[in-house]
């Protein structure tokens, strides 16, 4: 008799105040609630870690004695768990070498196409294999790319030799290099390098190596000059610059850039393997083409030896397409993925994959999706299920919440506020369940009438990066623009890429990362930690570096961490907490000093809110009003900034750039990982902003947002090729009466 429910009794991780639960199994259950309830505690710091210690479980006694214990999550108990898959926004690493079609299997399959029906015929199949010796193009290993001299870094053809045409390091004026080069051509140092002819130029800048009579301490000398490209690249690209000091590597890093193989034109494969077709295309071409189309060029192959291997092909394709990638090409770089495409990328892995009775937990998946297409990643959740599987899923859109079979709230508010669940059953159960979450779904959205005039204007004039046909817009200053299109579009290409690049004095508020150290905190990121060990010192009469978790006050077991982390090769390294001082980071000694009765470890253990009432220093005040603004009242002084998600580092950003007036921010997606009153709050945050005089330029799927806009720029109409162009500009309630728009059309729908 297999069991119905996985069952969690009296969990208690981080907020979590003894929760029961029971989550049906081979169903989709979705955990919805504000951003600090609990979500993430419940599902992966409890569900998720007792399936990786059971499994650990599983290894023999030998290789467990290599295996550091994880500790049992929190719990009362946790029973009828299967394995869990964490499907997650991590994104794909593997450099240059890991491609799409690589990850996802497909690059095998078309490589065993070409070596049965390509033609003329070729050996092997590792023969089409970019990682294969036998197939990788000689002159760039199979990478595609080879480093070059930056030339827009390295001259300036507006000046004359004298007035520092040329830019690499070594050739100013009267400088030894500048000399002989000029001795060497004759030269003309004082005519721009716009004025030389062609045959000079070439000489000037590749011109290969020679002998030149100089006069030395009153001898003559021969001395070999080169041109200072041809010298620059013999010295710095041809070799190994890791051969270097560190030094000479970064004063010569900036000239330097990265271009395309010259051998293959990027196709990174061996002259053999790409002379190889079937109806008349290349490995290489079919690579680089975009998924919607390859899938049309495979169903035209209509040779009986082909069959079986076009008909899974075309399977995995469509599994792309299904999930709204079809804009992407089997050659794009893993690492070049978002997060939202990583993520939709695994999913596709698992869905092809023939596992059964799995756990999959995702973590809000709809992210970077556009609501056009949230029915697609809807339907491969129903799948995932159908094949037996038990489908968690963390979300906070709409859309999605709607397919679940159990919904489980969690709350009612943040931190200390939430860990609770405030409801679990059925969605239209959850409309009238009366908790934030039902209320927000039953609300209408509202469009912004009164848009605000812009004070001027930044243009981008005919961009055409990656996809981008041949774009010219302007972005308004001074009010909340935000940039919309389906996933594809080119809306991160338009504003990551080229905007940034010519405004590189933008602030950019992601969702990345933020700890410089692994001793990093809310309190030492704001600059707060300061005021706080100057009051210590004061009160007690000591140095103020006793309080510092690089200081000799630390503990000496974990430096002041309070955990200690063991690596392991083949898993994410585990993290116990430290033995010495049992997590609170400093020397017994150090936590005799007081503060108005509280140590320092205690004062790290409060909530920003706890902090706000303890606290009368103006600066430290300020800075947790801050952190309070941007609702982060709930998270402790001392949590490591490795454990907050991508949307409350995102917070922390904004909360340390609120005072500032004049600037620019950018901000990629910021409602992810946002509940929608969250996001009411992110939206006052943005006006705040707005209102001090900044400009705000905001990549958003958030229909909440992109209604009360200022200004929207859609891109469009749809992914890859079919996008790259501007489809509208103006007020949300211009966007709806738009017809080229789908923004638009969804925006309407929203509204009524
Ligand atoms: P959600 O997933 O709903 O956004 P979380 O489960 O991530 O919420 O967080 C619940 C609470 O626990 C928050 O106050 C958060 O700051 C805190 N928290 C999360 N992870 C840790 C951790 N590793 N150490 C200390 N506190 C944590
Ligand atoms: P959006 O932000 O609207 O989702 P992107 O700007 O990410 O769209 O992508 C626009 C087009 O450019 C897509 O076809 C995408 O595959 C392509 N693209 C984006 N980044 C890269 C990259 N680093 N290398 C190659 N192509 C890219
Ligand atoms: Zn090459
Ligand atoms: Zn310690």
């Amino acid at each position: 008799m297999t069991q119905e429910y996985i069952e969690i009794r009296g969990a208690r991780e981080n907020n979590l105040k003894d929760v029961s639960l029971r989550i049906p199994k081979r169903k989709i259950t979705i955990f919805t609630g504000v951003s600090g309830s609990g979500k993430s505690s419940i599902v992966f710091d409890t569900i998720a870690a007792e399936s990786q210690r059971l499994l650990n479980e599983n290894f023999s006694m030998f290789v467990r004695n290599f295996l550091p214990r994880i500790p049992q999550p929190d719990a009362d108990g946790i029973e009828n768990l299967s394995m869990a898959v964490i499907v997650d926004q991590k994104r794909l690493g593997g450099g240059s070498h890991s491609t799409l079609g690589t990850i996802t299997d497909i690059s095998p399959l078309l490589r065993l196409l070409f070596s049965r029906v390509g033609r003329p015929y070729v050996g092997h199949a590792s023969m089409f294999s970019f990682n294969d010796p036998q197939g990788m193009c000689p002159e760039c290993n199979g990478t595609g790319r080879r480093l070059r001299v930056d030339m827009s870094k390295a001259i300036d053809k507006s000046k004359s030799l004298n007035e520092g045409a040329i830019m690499l390091p070594g050739y100013t004026k009267d400088s030894m290099d500048l000399t002989m080069l000029v001795q060497s051509g004759p030269f003309d140092p004082d005519k721009k390098l716009s004025d030389y002819s062609e045959a000079e130029l070439e000489e000037l800048l590749y011109g290969k190596a020679k002998k030149v009579a100089t006069q030395f301490g009153g001898k003559t000398v021969n001395i070999t000059v080169e041109g200072c490209i041809e010298k620059f690249s013999n010295k710095y690209i041809k070799k190994d610059l890791k051969t270097y000091s560190e030094r000479t590597q970064q004063t010569v890093a900036p000239y330097i850039s990265e271009g395309i193989c010259a051998s293959c034109h990027g196709a990174r494969l061996s002259q053999a393997a790409l002379n190889c077709k079937i109806n008349e295309l290349n490995i290489a071409e079919l690579s680089s083409m975009e998924i919607g189309q390859l899938i049309r060029v495979m169903r035209e192959i209509d040779d009986p030896v082909a069959a079986p291997v076009v008909k899974s092909l075309t399977e995995r394709l469509q599994h792309l397409v299904d999930i709204g990638l079809d804009y992407l090409t089997l050659d794009r770089e893993t690492d070049t993925l978002s997060g939202g495409e990583s993520q939709r990328v695994k999913m596709v892995k698992h869905l092809s994959g023939s596992l059964v009775d799995v756990t999959y937990i995702f973590d809000e998946p709809s992210v970077g999706l556009h609501p056009r297409d949230v029915h697609r990643l809807n339907e491969l959740l129903q799948k995932l299920r159908d094949k037996g599987n038990t489908v968690i899923v963390v979300e906070h859109d709409p859309d999605v919440i709607k397919v679940a079979d159990h919904i489980v709230d969690v709350g009612p508010h943040a931190g200390s506020h939430g860990g609770t669940i405030v409801y679990e059953g059925s969605f239209d159960g959850l409309l009238e369940a009366g908790t934030l979450t039902g209320s927000y779904m039953k609300r209408l959205l509202q469009l912004k009438s009164d848009c605000r005039q812009p004070s001027g204007k930044l243009s981008i004039k005919n961009a055409t990066l990656h996809n981008l046909q041949n774009v010219s817009v302007d972005i308004p200053t001074g009010v909340l623009s935000v940039v919309t299109g389906v996933a594809g579009s080119g809306k991160s290409t338009l504003i990551n890429d080229v905007f940034l690049r010519q405004h590189p004095d933008a602030i950019i508020i992601d969702q990345s990362a933020i700890g410089v150290s692994t001793r990093s905190n809310p309190a030492t990121y704001t600059g707060m930690m300061d005021d706080v060990r100057k009051a210590f010192a004061s009160a007690n009469k000591v140095n103020q570096g006793l309080f510092s978790f690089n200081s000799k006050g630390a503990c000496e077991n974990c430096q002041g961490l309070g955990v200690v982390y063991t690596d392991l090769a083949f898993l994410d390294s585990v993290k116990l907490p430290c033995e010495v001082c049992g997590g609170k980071r400093f020397k017994e000694e150090v936590l005799t000093y007081k503060l108005n009765g509280k140590s320092i470890a205690e004062v790290l253990e409060m909530t920003v809110e706890q902090a706000l009432a303890f606290f009368q220093l103006k600066e430290v005040v300020r800075k947790l009003q801050a952190l309070c603004d941007v609702g982060l009242n709930y998270i402790t002084l001392g949590q490591p900034l490795s454990t907050l998600s991508g949307g409350e580092c995102q917070r922390i950003k904004l909360a340390s750039e609120l005072h500032k007036k004049g600037s620019i921010y950018v901000m990629d997606e910021p409602t992810t990982g946002l509940h929608m009153s969250d996001v009411d709050h992110l939206l006052e945050m943005m006006n705040r902003l707005v209102d001090a005089g900044n400009t705000v330029i905001v990549i958003e799927h958030n229909l909440d947002v992109i209604s009360l806009a200022d200004w929207i720029i859609d891109m469009g109409p749809d992914g890859g090729s079919n996008g790259g162009q501007v489809v509208f500009e103006g007020t949300p309630a211009q966007i709806i009466h738009a017809k080229q728009s789908i923004t638009g059309r969804y925006l309407m729908n929203a509204v009524n």
